[in-house]
């Protein structure tokens, strides 16, 4: 049963919504509202653009694994819920890489909404360090280690995706032994 499906990615998605595309609405029923009447914060279309493409890329995986799928509808944060419906019954193997994507795509919405504290608490997979900080730059989580850096001494520094797999690997090797 697919208990203990993490919801997070859907939640950091929405929130990332609710705070960088839905442009504060000046609707009914806000007439009590005490704020001044700017306009609306303007869209923005970065955010806009990174939730599509997230959102294509989960359909398009399950697509991929899941021909009968059919094309996703709905609000974005629920394309997760689609994605597991539609997989399922394929292998543990594949539920995991599913898994990775939607865990990696958690990270980045947290991370485009400003909260980069979220790749502190995985461990360096090179030396199993924990309290890795986020590089805007490259885009990827370096390692805090002084000692943990490549034949030029440059610290190391790791994809979201090779946090998300590891985590994800860590995570259904706990599950298995718990059964
Ligand atoms: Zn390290």
């Amino acid at each position: 049963m697919g208990t203990g499906a993490d919801n997070t990615t859907a939640q950091r998605l929405r929130l990332l919504q609710q705070e960088f595309v839905q442009p504060a609405r000046s609707g009914p029923g806000d007439g009590r509202s005490s704020r001044p009447t700017h306009a609306p914060a303007p869209v923005d279309l970065g955010v806009l653009d990174r939730i599509r493409a997230a959102v294509h890329e989960v359909e398009h995986h399950t697509r991929t694994a899941a021909p009968d799928a059919g094309p996703f509808t709905g609000p974005a944060e629920r394309v997760y819920d689609y994605c597991r419906q539609h997989t399922a019954h394929l292998e543990a193997e594949q539920q995991n890489a599913r898994e990775a994507i939607i865990y990696r795509q958690g990270l980045e919405h947290a991370i485009a909404a400003g909260d980069t504290s979220v790749v502190r608490k995985h461990p360096c997979p090179q030396c199993g360090c924990v309290g890795m900080y986020w590089q805007d730059k490259t885009r990827r989580a370096l390692c805090v280690n002084h000692y943990c850096t490549d034949n030029d001494g440059v610290s190391n520094t790791w994809e979201l995706k090779r946090l998300a797999q590891e985590y994800i690997a860590r995570k259904s090797a706990v599950a298995r032994r718990a059964t």
